[in-house]
């Protein structure tokens, strides 16, 4: 959000909402906000988080909004020829009041919500996204932009500068500044409908999530864990069926119901009702929607003179373009089908020793793959969390960093920085030679009411040269689940690969180097590339050995236990790579075929029969409910980005599997961080990464991680 904050400037739909709230708002009094002012205290400043007020938010938000509109609006109206100085520097420096709002508002959205916060939330939504846009559309900004960006091609800037330029232009451009007034009118009017089509479509899909409820008698309930009885008759009473058990329509709880119900006729029931979300053709019908979305988007794309919406939407990502996408997944697509082969012949063999006289349907894949995994995989999850406290997995984060990083954590003095909840805590970070201070980590471990479920890194206050170098604030957090007085925190493996993941953001943030703001972006394919890296050094010996010790013996865990771990890694692959790639391939194919020749009806299942899609497996998101493409543009023609960020992940593991040192090989730590993680977005990230490893990144990394095949010429993943 910050970032499209930051570019995406927009200043004339904020007067209209000023001169309202001028009215009713004290202008003075606005300025004496906490929200707005300048950070005091220690480390040149830091949040003050005990000052926050939900009743502060909305008018600190709307006097940051007009603040920056303000300035906006100046550099726009400067009346000397638009240099590099005069324009992207003053830009780039815009905004500061309301950055500082943001960061407050991000802590009551995701950390310390409540129905009070939210009904501001809801009220300033379309105000934040107005002045978005007004910035977006601001043309005499754009047109000093564009001036800047048509100069330096003549007359390249240094490198940074050059970056910085390229990097606003694309942007403004991407949302359509440079076009005539007439196709603006009409780029506007898509963007219009395709909201409201998106409205459209994640609200049918969430209609027949709740309309397809089906009800259990406890003698259908068999083979169910416990927990989910429990969960299913608390679900069943909540929708006035008291006494029954009720499987609804979402994945939550359809998956466990086909991994464990021995009731074959009802799995399939389960598994019809769950991947035919938004096919139905009744009035919660996505069919029609799915077309009319491509369609504008084709339209809105070629306003902007691409052939089609994917090509448009790679063009800053490190893919680069949908053909570098298409061949990575079509690389990877024969060793997922094969492996699936592997793993529908040992599920039929479970089948038929068991005397079920079935063949292996869709609705039968989880239930008899987790009988294949009892017989060949299991691990006691309770066993292994006993091995893995969280005061000690947090020793090993900062380890971690120790030897990659060069990073040294200390907490700070108690209560010398405020925090927003009396669980967070507060460690300076330091180079562990200079002993010059990085940064701050907070970390908020515990799950409570009012924040938001899973796992997520931000900063407070990122670094660059232009704005003065201060530590950088970040931040990880968490929903551990709070224990009693003197008892420890133990976590699963997956939280703790989680924990560390998260901490690879914050790593991101902490070590970088770059110039201006811009610069410090994420790109989509890549950002969760080096966070995901940072979760192998939880499976190396010196992590091991020193922090996955039983909270209560302190003794290592067994070396059987780990080998365990990483074999149940590669179960089921075929299957998970197989029902992703499927969903992200169908992506790329509906935004780079012409639209006019698209039947939704039909488009899915032809495409899916040329690419030998399995029968018994399906689409992890069939289109008529695939909302990471269709009620939004966040991952339209993105999808393929996890699989992406992961052959990179896998291959860069392999470059210290490879090293001297291995894991903590002082050479390849020094290029991680010189050339991952430093340079933010200030590098081509394909350039970088080639720069890290000495050549493009190779799939076979992966396919080894998957246990598939290593095919014999597999070729780079990029150009
Ligand atoms: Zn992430």
């Amino acid at each position: 959000m910050k970032k499209k904050l930051r570019t995406g400037l927009s200043m004339i739909a904020l007067f209209a909402l000023i001169s309202q709230s001028n009215a009713q708002e004290n202008n003075q009094e606005i300025m004496q906000n906490p929200l707005l002012k300048e950070w005091q205290g220690p480390y040149e400043g830091v949040p003050a988080f005990d000052k926050m007020e939900v009743s502060l938010i909305k008018p600190a938000i709307r006097k940051g909004m007009e603040l920056h509109l303000e300035e906006i609006n100046q550099i726009a109206n400067n009346s000397a020829e638009a240099t590099f100085e005069n324009t992207i520097i003053p830009m780039e420096k815009a905004g500061k009041e309301l950055d500082r709002a943001f960061t407050y508002f991000g802590i009551y959205s995701s950390n310390v919500s409540s129905p009070e916060f939210r009904a501001v939330q809801k009220e300033l939504a379309p105000e934040i996204s107005e002045y978005s846009s007004k910035i977006s559309q601001n043309e005499a900004l754009f047109k000093r932009i564009k001036t800047v960006y048509e100069n330096s091609q003549e007359k390249p800037l240094d490198s940074a500068e050059q970056r910085v330029i390229d990097l606003v232009y694309e942007e403004f451009a991407m949302q359509g500044a440079d076009l005539s007034e007439e196709d603006k009118k009409r780029y506007a009017e898509i963007n219009k409908e395709l909201s409201a089509l998106y409205t459209k479509f994640s609200s049918n899909v969430l209609a027949d999530e709740e309309n397809y409820v089906i009800y259990l008698t406890k003698e259908q309930t068999g083979g169910l864990p416990d927990s989910y009885v429990k969960s299913a008759a608390k679900a069943a009473e909540d929708r006035d069926h008291k006494g029954s058990y009720a499987v609804t329509n979402t994945r939550s709880s359809m998956d466990p119901f086909l991994t464990y119900s021995t009731e074959r006729e009802l799995r399939e029931k389960v598994w019809k009702n769950y991947y035919s979300r938004g096919d139905n053709n009744d009035e919660f019908d996505n069919k029609e929607s799915i077309q009319k979305i491509l369609k504008l988007r084709d339209e809105r794309v070629e306003l902007l003179g691409f052939d089609n919406y994917a090509q448009w939407r790679l063009q800053n990502r490190m893919a680069k373009n949908p053909e570098n996408a298409m061949d990575l997944m079509m690389q990877v697509w024969p060793a997922a089908l094969a492996r699936v082969k592997e793993e529908v012949a040992d599920m039929q063999k479970v089948a038929d020793s068991e005397n079920a006289d079935i063949t292996i349907k869709p609705w039968d894949y989880r239930f008899y793959a987790e009988k294949v995994r009892k017989e060949k995989y299991d691990l006691d999850s309770e066993e292994v969390k006993q091995y893995l406290e969280l005061g000690n997995l947090t020793k090993a984060l900062f380890f971690t960093a120790g030897e990659l990083f060069n990073f040294a954590f200390t907490p700070v003095e108690n209560n010398s920085v405020p925090v927003f909840h009396e669980d967070v805590n507060v460690w300076e970070v330091s180079d562990k030679d200079s002993g010059e201070i990085v940064g701050l980590w907070y970390l908020d471990p515990y799950a409570r009411q009012g924040k938001r479920s899973g796992a997520w890194a931000t900063t407070y206050r990122g670094y660059t040269k232009l704005t003065g170098e201060k530590p950088v604030l970040a931040s990880n957090n968490s929903n551990f689940i709070e224990p009693a007085p003197g008892e420890p925190v133990l976590v699963s493996w997956d939280d703790a690969e989680t924990f560390f993941h998260e901490f690879g953001h914050a790593l991101h943030f902490l070590s970088a180097n770059v110039e201006y703001p811009t610069l410090n972006g994420g790109v989509r394919d890549y950002t969760e590339f080096q966070s995901q890296l940072l979760e192998r050094w939880l499976s190396t010996d010196k992590v091991i050995n020193q922090f996955l010790r039983h909270h209560e013996t302190n003794e290592v865990i067994p070396e059987a236990l780990v080998a365990k771990i990483k074999k149940a890694s590669t179960f089921n692959q075929g299957f998970g790579t197989t029902e992703f790639l499927a969903s992200a391939i169908m992506d790329m194919k509906y935004h780079t075929t012409d639209p006019d020749k698209i039947d939704p009806a039909k488009f899915e299942k032809e495409t899916l029969k040329e690419l030998n899609m399995p029968e018994e497996i399906v689409m992890r998101h069939r289109t008529p409910h695939f909302g990471h493409v269709f009620s939004g543009e966040g991952y339209a023609s993105g999808y393929y980005g996890y699989l992406w960020a992961d052959v990179l992940t896998a291959d860069a593991t392999e470059a210290f599997a490879e090293a001297e040192d291995g894991f903590y090989d002082k050479e390849v730590a020094r290029k991680l961080v010189k050339y991952l993680f430093a340079p933010r977005n200030a590098m081509d990230p394909a350039e970088a990464y080639n720069k890290f490893r000495g050549r493009d990144a190779e799939i076979d990394a992966l396919m080894r991680d998957r246990g598939f095949p290593v095919p014999e010429n597999s070729e780079t993943t990029e150009d």
